[in-house]
C-alpha cells in the first residue's frame, strides 16, 4: 500500500511537470494583432473614431445606420 501511495505521488508530480513544461493552449502567443480599422485611414471616419467619437457626417452616419461605413468618404485610393 506504500508503494501504491509512492507511486501516485510520482504519477502526480510527473503529470504536473508535464503540465508546467507544456505550454497553456490558453495563452497565444504575443503577437501584436493591431486592429486594423476599417475606416480610411486619415479619413473623417477614422479622426473621429480615433477621438472615440463617431463621424458626424450625414453620409457616414447614414452608413453607420445601416451597420457599414461610409463608402464615399473611406472608399480606398484609387487613380
Ligand atoms: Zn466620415
Ligand atoms: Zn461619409
Amino acid at each position: 500500500m506504500k508503494q501504491l501511495t509512492s507511486m501516485l505521488v510520482i504519477a502526480l508530480v510527473c503529470a504536473s511537470v508535464a503540465f508546467a513544461a507544456s505550454p497553456s493552449p490558453d495563452v497565444k502567443p504575443a503577437t501584436t494583432t493591431k486592429e486594423s480599422s476599417k475606416f480610411k485611414a486619415g479619413g473623417c471616419c477614422d479622426k473621429a473614431d480615433k477621438k472615440g467619437e463617431k463621424c458626424q457626417h450625414p453620409c457616414c452616419v447614414k452608413a453607420a445606420a445601416d451597420g457599414k461605413v461610409c463608402e464615399k468618404c473611406n472608399a480606398p485610393a484609387k487613380k
